[in-house]
C-alpha cells in the first residue's frame, strides 16, 4: 500500500495505473476509520482494479464552533485498517497541500443545501463540493462510494457530479451500525458512557417513525410528532432538526405520498449526531 500526501505524487501514481488500463475507485474520508468506512472500501475493492481512500479532515467544512481542532485524528491506525483492507493509495494531504492559498473559487449547493444539516452548518456544503470536486479531479476515479448516513451530503454529491459533468459513477453505500443500533461515526468516541447509551435514541426514534410508515401512517406531521416525543423522553439529548423530505430534492413534504428521507441531527450532551432513513417505495394506504 502506497501513502502520498501530495498532488504531485498521487498524480504520478494513478496516472502509472492508468496507463496500464486500471480502473480507480475512491474513498474519501476526514479519517479515523470504522466499519461503515470500511464497508465503503470493501465495496470498492470489488468493483476496481485500485482502490484510493483520502484522509482529511477538511477545514472549510466546518463552521466557526465546530470541532475541526478536537475532530479525532491518527493517521497510523487508519493505515493499519486501510491496509488490512486491501487499499492500494492513501492520499493524505495536509490543509496547505490542498488550500496553499484562500480559494476564490467554490462550489455551492443552492437548494439542495437549504435545509437539514445545511440550514444548521453555514458554509458546510459549500466546503464538501468544493473538497470533493478537488479531490475528484486529483483522484479521477471511474466510481466514487460515498455513505447513506450522510444522505444530504450523497444527494448534493450526485447532483454535483451530474450538473458539472464529472466523469465518475456515485455509489451510494447503506448505513452501517453497531450491534445496538447507533449510527458508526467518528464523533462517537466523543460520547462518555452515558452518553453513548443515550445516543440510542436516534435510531429508536427512526425506528418508530419507519414502523409507523410501515403501519400505514402517511401524515409526515404525526411521524415528526412521534420522533420528537421519543427523542424527548431521552434527557441527555436536544432536537437539533427533525426533517421529512422528498428524497430527490430535500424539500418538506406534508404527506408522504413519494420517496422520503426521514433524517434527524440531535445532540447528546455536546456530540451533535446525525442519523436517516430513506423510504424508497411508498404504498398508498
Ligand atoms: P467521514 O469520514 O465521516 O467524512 O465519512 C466518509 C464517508 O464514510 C462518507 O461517505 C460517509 O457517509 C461514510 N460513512 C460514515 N459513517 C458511515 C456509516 N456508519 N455507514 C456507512 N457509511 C458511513
Amino acid at each position: 500500500m502506497l501513502v502520498s500526501t501530495t498532488i504531485k505524487e498521487s498524480r504520478r501514481i494513478i496516472e502509472a495505473w492508468r496507463s496500464e488500463g486500471l480502473t480507480i475507485g475512491f474513498v474519501p474520508t476526514m479519517g479515523y476509520l470504522h466499519d461503515g468506512h470500511k464497508s465503503l472500501i470493501e465495496r470498492a475493492r470489488l468493483e476496481n482494479d485500485k482502490v484510493v481512500v483520502s484522509i482529511f479532515v477538511n477545514p472549510i467544512q466546518f463552521g466557526p464552533n465546530e470541532d475541526l481542532t478536537t475532530y479525532p485524528r491518527d493517521l497510523e491506525r487508519d493505515r493499519q485498517i486501510c491496509e488490512a483492507a486491501g487499499v492500494d493509495l492513501i492520499f493524505a494531504p495536509s490543509v496547505t497541500e490542498m488550500y496553499p492559498e484562500k480559494n476564490l473559487v467554490y462550489i455551492d449547493a443552492l437548494i439542495l443545501g437549504d435545509r437539514l444539516c445545511g440550514a444548521k452548518r453555514e458554509g458546510h456544503f459549500r466546503g464538501v463540493c468544493t473538497v470533493v470536486a478537488k479531490l475528484f479531479n486529483i483522484i479521477t476515479p471511474e466510481r466514487a462510494y460515498f455513505g447513506e448516513k450522510d444522505a444530504q451530503q450523497l444527494a448534493i454529491i450526485e447532483q454535483m457530479t451530474k450538473d458539472l459533468n464529472f466523469d465518475v459513477q456515485i455509489v451510494p453505500c447503506p448505513i452501517v451500525r453497531e450491534p445496538d443500533g447507533l449510527a458508526m461515526s467518528s464523533r462517537n468516541t466523543y460520547l462518555s458512557t452515558g452518553e453513548r447509551q443515550a445516543a440510542l435514541i436516534l435510531s429508536k426514534a427512526l425506528s418508530v417513525a419507519k414502523n409507523l410508515i410501515n403501519a400505514g401512517e402517511r401524515n409526515a406531521k404525526v411521524i415528526y410528532q412521534k420522533i420528537e416525543e421519543v427523542i424527548k423522553t431521552e434527557a441527555l439529548a436536544r432536537i437539533d432538526y427533525i426533517e421529512i423530505v422528498d428524497a430527490k430534492l430535500l424539500q418538506p413534504v406534508t404527506i408522504i405520498d413519494q420517496p422520503v428521507l426521514v433524517a434527524i441531527a440531535v445532540f447528546i450532551g455536546k456530540t451533535r449526531l446525525i442519523d436517516n432513513f430513506f423510504l424508497r417505495e411508498v404504498s398508498s394506504r
